[in-house]
């Protein structure tokens, strides 16, 4: 352990505290598997928030990485790229949309969706000027800038950050009556995550979506859908609006989209909303580069080649089946859908935290989400022995 304790207070006395991470210092990985820098080995089933569900440097991803970094990576959108050109016609068909706009990280790709929102409300639905309002659910993960954490309800991704963006109402997730109540004339937008995975799995009921997907039409806004962690095969489908099809006027992708060797964002839209963005109204110097557009290309292809979407329901059956025999006190409940799982404790079993960092011990890397569930989404490509075998781990912690 010797040169894993000298790195981490490398960091306590170099780097930024706004991570609490598990004592572990990792060098390298492959697959599902990771080795910290003394050389101890790890099952990932945290997979990067969904970021890795190609698993660790997959070598197809690898590969059109290295050639394209060697041909061209980046070029600035002063110009085009034959990758990016590629990219949009290739990322709008898979996604079922007319139109792309490629960004980096996720929370850029939430504020591209909300610029574009108001413009449009500004523009096509006239909505006068600073009168629109966007609703937003209560315990949403959106990101962390200022505008995303202004219509935060977590007081620790809020506090002391103000002043704060106005123009968001917030109304309790899963509640189709109060977003109706909440919207008016002047409601341009709905932004809200298919399932709420940062606020520990919490998954609305059957007939929810749709719901808003009427709602949204019944007051003529565009309905957001952020799917950064749901999107590209994570819980069982492509996206997880088509588990009950309800399709959004705004899709948000990224996370995975990167196929987990650089960020990549899109949202994704009609022509006619993407239109109200004219040249030099918004823009990223990375977004669509041509070495993030050549992997994007790879990954959608790669997760239909590979059935990552059949995998992941796989993965979420045999993870649900194998916890059953769980009997313990200390869970209060099992939840999820495909591979995006959540291990709900009582509170009397005291925090997540202790089992997280138990099952890091016997090699096996999980994360707290909030206070008391224990986050289960491994990379979608992993194993089933080696799922089985970390399921075996976490069973015998949680004992
Ligand atoms: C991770 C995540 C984001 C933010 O993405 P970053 O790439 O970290 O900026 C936004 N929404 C959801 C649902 C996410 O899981």
């Amino acid at each position: 352990m010797g040169l894993t304790q000298d790195l981490l207070k490398l960091g306590d006395r170099y780097g930024a505290r706004n991570y609490k991470p598990l004592p572990v210092v990792l060098d390298r990985g492959e697959g599902a598997w990771v080795w910290d820098v003394d050389g101890k080995k790890y099952l990932d089933l945290l997979s990067a928030y969904s970021a890795l569900n190609f698993g660790h440097s997959h070598p197809e991803l690898v590969k059109v990485f290295q050639a394209q970094a060697a041909k061209l990576a980046l070029c600035s959108r002063a110009f085009q790229s034959e990758e990016l050109l590629h990219f949009c016609r290739e990322m709008s068909e898979f996604c079922g949309m007319e139109a792309t706009l490629p960004m980096n990280s996720g929370t850029e790709a939430i504020e591209t969706a909300l610029k574009v929102t108001r413009k449009w409300g500004a523009l096509v639905k006239k909505v006068a000027e600073n009168q629109a309002n966007i609703v937003v659910m209560a315990n949403n993960f959106h990101g962390r800038s200022i505008t995303v954490i202004s219509f935060s309800t977590e007081p620790i991704y809020r506090d002391h950050f103000g002043p704060y963006t106005p123009g968001f109402r917030i109304v309790p997730f899963g509640d189709a009556k109060a977003l109706r109540q909440a919207c008016d004339k002047n409601t341009i937008g709905v932004l809200l995550e298919p399932i709420q995975a940062e606020a520990g799995i919490l998954i609305p009921s059957v007939g929810y979506l749709p719901e808003v997907r009427k709602i949204c039409d019944e007051f003529r806004c565009l309905m957001i859908l952020d799917e950064i962690q749901t999107g590209l095969s994570r819980t069982g489908r492509e996206f997880c609006f088509q588990h009950e099809s309800a399709k959004p006027d705004i899709l948000v992708v990224g996370k995975s989209l990167g196929g987990g060797l650089m960020p990549v964002s899109a949202i994704l839209t009609s022509r006619a909303v993407i239109d109200v963005i004219q040249p030099g109204e918004h823009g990223s110097t990375f977004g669509g580069n041509p070495l993030a557009s050549a992997i994007a290309r790879r990954s959608l292809k790669l997760l239909r080649e590979l059935k990552l979407s059949e995998r992941a329901e796989e993965i979420g059956r045999r993870v649900q089946k194998q916890l059953a025999e769980l009997k313990s006190e200390k869970v209060r409940i099992v939840r999820g859908q495909g591979a995006l799982l959540g291990i709900e404790l009582h509170p009397s079993a005291g925090g997540a935290r202790q089992y997280c960092e138990k099952l890091a011990e016997v090699g096996v890397l999980c994360k707290e989400t909030h206070d008391h569930v224990v986050r289960i989404a491994p990379p979608l490509t992993i194993d089933f022995n080696d799922l089985h075998w970390g399921i075996e781990r976490i069973i015998q912690v949680l004992r």
